[in-house]
């Protein structure tokens, strides 16, 4: 670490073990300055990238639409009508699995496009990832009309 003498601005490079956490007296070289120097507590530091995170974090549930929220809740509630269904009859349904599977994808992808722009940042390319997803999706989609018809 390099710590400057306050007096004469004197830059020394200093092994960052040789202070202890609690601080030390140093002595410059040039000037005979004497200090008392401690380390910027690393506390500091993480309170610091709390705070960046938090922040992040706020701007991202700022940013969903109430639709999402809506999306994701109505799939909720389904998988819940769903799986107490399956409990009451003891069959398990593969089509309604199905179509519960289906809402909580379209649930994500709209989830993931809407953070779109926040997990670019994070993930590049990610983008071009989500627009493949929605084309086997639509794929799939398209089957299962075919399927219905
Ligand atoms: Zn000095």
């Amino acid at each position: 670490m390099i710590i400057p003498c306050p007096s004469c601005k004197k830059k020394f490079e200093v092994e960052a073990s040789l202070i202890p956490n609690e601080g030390k007296m140093l002595q410059c070289g040039f000037c005979s300055e004497k200090w008392f120097f401690k380390k910027e507590p690393k506390k500091k530091v993480i309170k610091e990238v709390k705070k960046i995170i938090d922040k992040t974090t706020e701007k991202i549930h700022k940013n969903v639409p109430d639709s999402t929220e809506k999306i994701i809740n109505e799939a909720e509630k389904a998988i819940t009508k769903k799986n107490s269904k399956i409990n009451n009859t003891n069959s398990v349904n593969i089509l309604s699995f199905l179509v519960v599977f289906i809402i909580s994808a379209i649930a994500i992808i709209i989830l993931a496009d809407t953070f779109k722009n926040s997990i670019k940042i994070f993930i590049p390319g990610f983008d071009i990832v989500l627009s493949n997803l929605y084309e086997s999706f639509n794929d799939v989609f398209l089957f299962f009309k075919d399927l219905l018809n």
